[in-house]
C-alpha cells in the first residue's frame, strides 16, 4: 500500500537525531545516482528508506526523549508532536486519528474527483459536486425558503403570523424534521434493534441532543461567553433572514432585531436541558431507565401528566411511517428511553406558546444548514465557532463534502477505496491479530479470580460467540450482491434537495425494517471510518479498513507498534463486552444481566478505584481547574487498561509464533516491548483549543488524551516492568487499580 504519508516523511523530515540513518529525499537521490555496490557505508545509509527506519523517524518526530519515561510518559511520547501540532487557524483539535483521517480524506477526494465516471460513483460524484458549490448556488437558498415558508417563515413574529400559525400542526413539523432531515428537535424517534430480542427491531423514543452541552444551559452564569455567542448566532440569523432574505413582512428592523427571538429560543432550550438526563450518568444507568411498553400504554401514562396539552402518539408514529409498508398499531411495542423526559416535556409544552415551539423547531433545521446556504450565514456560524470551539477559520469545504458523501454513499465510496488503496493481505494479518487478542481474553477469563464460575462460563460463551467485522465485507468480491448494496439514485444540482432525497430515503428504508429480521452476521458498518467499535446488539467487534492504515497499522512494520496501536483498539472494544454496560447484554446481544450479584458487587468495588483515581486528575482550562469526571469516563478508562493488557499478551503470542522482532534502526535504546507502549501512548497525542477541551471534559465519556496515557500506564505492571520504573515514581505508583 502506497500512501501520501511516506512521501510526506521522505520529503519533509529533517533528521536531527539519527543523522547517520535518516536523510532527506535529495540526499537519497544523490546516493542513488552515485551508488557504488562496494560502498557499504552508503548501503547502510540507504537502509533509511526501509519501513523500519521510516517508522523510527515517525516516532522520533513525536517523542521528547529528554523526559524520563517513568516521570511523564505522555510528554516522553508526545512532547515534540504536541509542539509541532499546535492548534492553528484551520483546526480546533488535532489527534493522531485525524492524521489517519487526513490520508483517507485525500484518497476519497481523488476518487470523487476522478473524471472517469462509472455507474458506481456517478451519483456520489454529483452529490459531492453539489456540496462543493452549495454556497454559490441560488437554488439552495430558494429551496430553504420554500421549506421555511411552510412553517410560517422564521422567526414567526408575535402578531403578524397569527392566521398562518393557527393552521400549523406542530406534530407535522416535528415529523417532517425527523423523517426528511433526521434533525433532532424536541424528541428523538425512530427504530432500533430491540435489545430484549436482538433478532427484531423496535420503535424508539428518547431525548434529543441540544445545541450546547446540557450544563451550559443549566449554568448560564458560568458559561456566559458560550451562551452569549449562541444568542448572537440566533439573533444574527434572524436579522439576516428578515433583512436580506425577505422572510418577514417588516423591512425596517433595527440592529437589535432578533434578540428577543434568541432569548425565547434559549429559554425554551434551557427548559429542555433541565428535564434531560445529566450526561454524567453511566451508560448502564441510562439503560436501566429504558422501558418497553405499547403505544397505548404510553398514551395512558403520558396523558395523566397534563389536562391541557395532548399528544396523540399513535398519530405521530403513523405520520412517521407514512411512505413505508408498515402500519403502526396501538399495540405496537415501543422502547421508551426515559419516560420522565416525556412526562416533563408535556409540562414544558403546555406552558410554551405554539409560536415559540415552531420557531424552535425551525431554528433546529436552520442551524444545521447555516454553512451550506450563503456566505453571510456561514460567517455567522463561523463567528459562533470561534467562541464555542476556539476555531478561528472555516473548515475546508471539500473535507466536509467528502465526509458527507461517504456517509450517504458508504459502499459506493468504500468499494472504490478498498480497490484502489487497500492492500487485501492486510486483512489477513489483522485477522491473526484479532485472533491472538481473543485468545488472550480466553486465557484470562479462565483464570479471573473475581468472576464466579457461573458468570465466567457466560463470559466465555459470549467471547466465543462474538462476531468480528474486519476491514471490509466479503461481498465486496461478489458483484451481484454488491450491486444490491450500492446506492443508485438520481441526484440534482441542489445540495439541499439532494440532502432531503437521501435522508428521506435512508430513513424510510430504516423504518421499513420494523417487522423484519435482524441478521447479526451481516456487515452494516462503514468501511472507511478511522475507528473501531463494539456493537453490543450484534455482539460484534468492528475494525474497518480505515483503521488499518498508517500511522496506526502497516502489515510490514514492526508488529509491536501494530499491537500497541490497533491491538489496543481491538482489546479496548472487546473489553466493552465485559464491562459495566457489556454485563447487561448477553452473547446474542439481548439485554439480560448475565452477571451474578456477587460478581457484580466485586466488580463495582474494583471499579470505584478507577473512579477515584481519575477524579483526581485536574486540567487547567480557560483559567479554571476542571476535574476529569471519573464516573462518566469509568467504562472507557477500564476498557483502556483492560484492552492494553490483553493486546500486550497477544503481542507476546505473536512473538512466540513468529520469533522476536528486531529493534528499530533509529531507536536502538528501545526494545520491541517498550515500543509497544510508545505505540499505545502515541495514539493519544493530541492538541486542542481550551474551548474544545472544556466541551470534551463536560460531555465526552473518554478522558482527554494525556489522561488516557497517564491513567492507563500508571496502572500497568507490564509497562513498569518494560521501562524498569522505580516503585513510587509517577508512572509506577505503589497503589494501582486493577480489574483484569
Ligand atoms: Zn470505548
Amino acid at each position: 500500500m502506497k500512501t501520501s504519508f511516506f512521501s510526506i516523511i521522505i520529503l519533509c523530515y529533517s533528521c536531527v537525531v539519527q543523522r547517520s540513518h535518516c536523510r532527506s529525499a535529495n540526499d537519497f537521490l544523490k546516493d542513488v545516482f552515485s551508488l557504488d555496490d562496494d560502498d557499504n557505508r552508503l548501503k547502510d545509509e540507504l537502509s533509511c528508506s526501509t519501513m523500519e527506519c521510516q517508522t523510527a523517524e515517525y516516532l522520533l518526530k513525536s517523542m521528547n526523549r529528554s523526559v524520563d519515561p517513568c516521570e511523564d510518559f505522555y510528554e516522553y511520547t508526545c512532547g515534540l508532536w504536541v509542539k509541532d501540532h499546535q492548534v492553528q487557524a484551520t483546526k480546533v483539535s488535532w489527534y493522531q486519528y485525524k492524521e489517519a483521517e487526513k490520508t483517507i480524506m485525500n484518497n476519497l477526494k481523488e476518487i470523487l474527483e476522478d473524471e472517469n465516471v462509472d455507474d458506481v460513483l456517478a451519483p456520489a460524484q454529483t452529490f459531492y459536486k453539489s456540496c462543493l458549490n452549495s454556497v454559490n448556488n441560488e437554488m439552495n437558498l430558494e429551496y430553504l425558503k420554500s421549506i421555511i415558508s411552510l412553517f410560517g417563515g422564521w422567526p414567526i413574529d408575535t402578531k403578524e403570523h397569527s392566521d398562518k400559525l393557527r393552521s400549523l400542526d406542530w406534530m407535522k413539523v416535528y415529523v417532517y424534521m425527523e423523517k426528511n432531515w433526521k434533525i433532532p428537535t424536541i424528541l428523538d424517534t425512530g427504530i432500533s434493534i430491540n435489545y430484549m430480542n436482538t433478532s427484531q427491531y423496535i420503535l424508539t423514543i428518547g431525548q434529543p441532543e441540544l445545541m450546547l452541552p446540557r450544563s451550559m444551559f443549566v449554568n448560564p452564569e458560568r458559561y456566559k461567553t458560550q451562551v452569549n455567542a449562541y444568542s448572537e448566532l440566533i439573533a444574527g440569523t434572524a436579522f439576516l433572514m428578515y433583512k436580506e432574505l425577505g422572510f418577514g413582512p417588516s423591512p425596517n428592523r433595527n440592529i437589535n432585531f432578533g434578540d428577543e427571538y434568541a432569548d425565547e429560543i434559549i429559554q425554551f432550550e434551557t427548559q429542555l436541558a433541565k428535564i434531560k438526563n445529566s450526561g454524567e450518568m453511566k451508560r448502564s444507568e441510562k439503560i436501566l431507565k429504558n422501558r418497553v411498553m405499547t403505544i397505548d400504554e404510553l398514551q395512558t401514562d403520558i396523558d395523566s401528566m397534563s389536562n391541557v396539552f395532548h399528544v396523540d402518539w399513535l398519530k405521530m408514529f403513523g405520520l412517521l411511517f407514512k411512505g413505508t409498508d408498515v402500519i403502526v398499531k396501538k399495540t405496537e411495542r415501543i422502547l421508551v428511553k426515559d419516560e420522565n423526559y416525556l412526562k416533563s416535556l408535556l409540562r414544558v409544552l403546555e406552558i410554551t406558546p405554539k409560536r415559540i415551539l415552531i420557531n424552535y423547531m425551525s431554528w433546529c433545521f436552520l442551524r444545521s444548514m447555516l454553512s451550506d446556504i450563503r456566505e453571510d450565514l456561514r460567517n455567522l456560524a463561523q463567528d459562533f465557532n470561534v467562541v464555542y470551539t476556539g476555531d478561528v477559520k472555516e473548515v475546508v469545504r471539500w473535507m466536509d463534502c467528502v465526509s458527507m458523501t461517504s456517509s450517504y454513499f458508504p459502499y459506493n465510496v468504500g468499494y472504490k477505496y478498498v480497490n484502489k488503496y487497500f492492500d487485501k493481505s492486510t486483512k489477513e494479518m489483522a485477522t491473526e491479530m484479532v485472533k491472538n487478542i481473543r485468545e488472550a481474553y480466553m486465557e484470562q477469563l479462565e483464570n479471573l479470580g473475581w468472576m464466579d464460575t457461573v458468570t465466567r462460563q457466560s463470559a466465555i460463551d459470549k467471547l466465543q460467540s462474538m462476531h468480528e467485522f474486519i476491514a471490509y465485507p466479503d461481498w465486496f468480491h461478489d458483484p451481484l450482491y454488491l450491486q444490491n448494496k450500492l446506492k443508485i439514485v438520481n441526484m440534482t444540482d441542489s445540495y439541499l434537495m439532494n440532502l432531503e432525497i437521501l435522508q428521506t430515503s435512508s430513513n424510510l428504508k430504516k423504518l421499513s425494517k420494523l417487522n423484519t429480521f435482524h441478521n447479526h452476521a451481516e456487515w452494516t458498518m462503514d468501511v472507511v471510518s478511522v475507528n473501531g467499535y463494539n456493537d453490543v446488539y450484534s455482539n460484534a467487534i468492528v475494525l474497518p479498513s480505515g483503521m488499518l492504515q498508517l500511522p496506526f497499522y502497516h502489515k510490514n512494520r514492526i508488529q509491536a507498534l501494530n499491537y500497541g496501536m490497533v491491538g489496543l483498539v481491538v482489546g479496548h472494544e472487546i473489553m466493552h463486552a465485559f464491562d459495566d454496560s457489556g454485563r447487561m447484554f448477553d452473547k446474542q446481544g439481548n439485554r439480560r444481566q448475565w452477571w451474578t450479584r456477587e460478581t457484580m458487587e466485586t466488580f463495582l468495588k474494583k471499579a470505584e478505584c478507577f473512579v477515584q483515581q481519575y477524579n483526581n486528575y485536574n486540567l487547567t482550562v480557560l483559567g479554571n481547574q476542571v476535574k476529569v469526571n471519573g464516573q462518566m469516563t469509568q467504562n472507557e478508562n477500564i476498557a483502556d487498561i483492560g484492552g492494553l493488557s490483553h493486546a500486550y499478551i497477544a503481542y507476546q503470542k505473536y512473538v512466540k509464533n513468529h520469533g522476536a522482532e528486531n529493534r528499530l534502526p533509529g531507536l536502538p535504546e528501545l526494545s520491541p516491548e517498550q515500543l509497544f507502549f510508545v505505540g499505545f501512548a502515541s495514539i493519544w497525542c493530541e492538541s486542542t483549543t481550551e474551548q474544545t477541551l472544556l466541551n470534551d471534559l463536560l460531555t465526552d465519556v473518554h478522558s482527554p488524551g494525556r489522561i488516557r496515557v497517564l491513567g492507563t500506564l500508571s496502572n500497568s505492571v507490564e509497562f513498569a516492568k518494560a521501562f524498569q520504573c522505580p516503585v513510587g515514581s509517577p508512572m509506577n505508583p505503589e497503589d494501582k487499580c486493577k480489574i483484569w
